[in-house]
């Protein structure tokens, strides 16, 4: 729960300004700690007046870190409102860059509060952490280069050199699934665009979503034939903090009907995208 300098720098008047206009989608709320029930998260981070949250820095539409210094998309932007209703502004968000594989850890030792980042609820995870959502549905998909014709499914992998990333669930799946694909795994998806790029890697795998953010940037890479997998979104929080979750789900439930997620993700995603599906909270119990 670090808070940002920067505002130190600027006048008062400016500080003010910038204060009164930041909030962007994410409103913040008038609340303060006082507004939560004594002892909750959502009071000690209302007190606090900052919150920590883990999401990707390499992720075009989702998660991409802006020259601002500052990460972009439809996640930063689903953070931002949750902070929003805590009563903490756009300015007093700590952003964490979170790899695949450090999000059940970053959560654990509390380097973050929440992970929002491209993060698929499973239940290997849900042992080690707890997911408020899903706030998005996606499904893992391929990239290839757009000259290629000779991969439209996972079927087509074996022999091929495939790329994606260590902790994910679409690395994951080609490891349990299609063994005979050649795998090499890396620490983030950008890592895999040059392999991709230069031929050493025939194959990207992860979302669907995180593959058309690259497509959009590059139009050397095309996305291969149709996603073969479900992947939920959530956002990632300690797992035994089922107050702090279901107010996390309300603040989602609020926002898919008051129009807030739809014009996150407009701004966001919907730029490329198709626009989604609303998906329905899981309230699922913690055993
Ligand atoms: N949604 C998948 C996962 O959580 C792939 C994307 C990612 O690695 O962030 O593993």
């Amino acid at each position: 729960m670090l808070k940002k300098t920067r505002m130190a720098a600027l006048g008062a008047a400016a500080a003010i300004a910038l204060a009164a206009c930041s909030s962007g989608d994410g409103e913040t709320a008038d609340v303060d700690a006082g507004d939560f029930p004594e002892g909750s998260t959502m009071a000690t981070l209302a007190e606090a007046g900052s919150i920590t949250i883990g999401t990707k820095f390499d992720q075009p539409l989702f998660g991409l870190l802006a020259p601002s210094g500052d990460p972009e998309g439809f996640d930063v932007e689903i953070g931002k409102i949750i902070a929003g209703e805590l009563g903490i502004s756009e300015d007093n968000i700590e952003w964490v860059e979170t790899v695949s594989a450090n999000r059940e850890p970053f959560i654990q030792d509390g380097s973050v509060d929440i992970v929002v980042a491209t993060y698929t609820i499973n239940d290997d995870r849900k042992e080690l952490i707890s997911f408020a959502g899903p706030y998005y549905n996606a499904g893992q998909a391929l990239m290839v280069l757009a000259d290629n014709e000779d991969i439209t499914s996972p079927d087509d992998l074996a022999g091929k050199n495939v790329c994606s990333v260590e902790g994910s669930t679409p690395a994951q799946n080609i490891a349990d699934n299609y063994p005979d694909a050649e795998l090499s795994l890396f620490a983030a998806y950008t890592d895999c665009l040059e392999p991709l790029r230069n031929g050493q890697v025939d194959v990207v795998t992860t979302d669907n979503v995180i593959l058309a953010g690259y497509v959009a940037e590059d139009d050397a890479f095309k996305v291969a034939g149709e996603p073969f997998t479900e992947e939920p979104y959530g956002i990632g929080l300690t797992r035994e903090d089922t107050e702090f979750r279901n107010w996390i789900n309300d603040v989602l439930e609020e926002i898919f009907e008051d129009g807030r997620w739809l014009e996150a993700w407009n701004e966001t995603a919907g730029t490329v995208l198709p626009e989604p599906e609303q998906p329905t909270v899981d309230r699922y119990e913690v055993s």
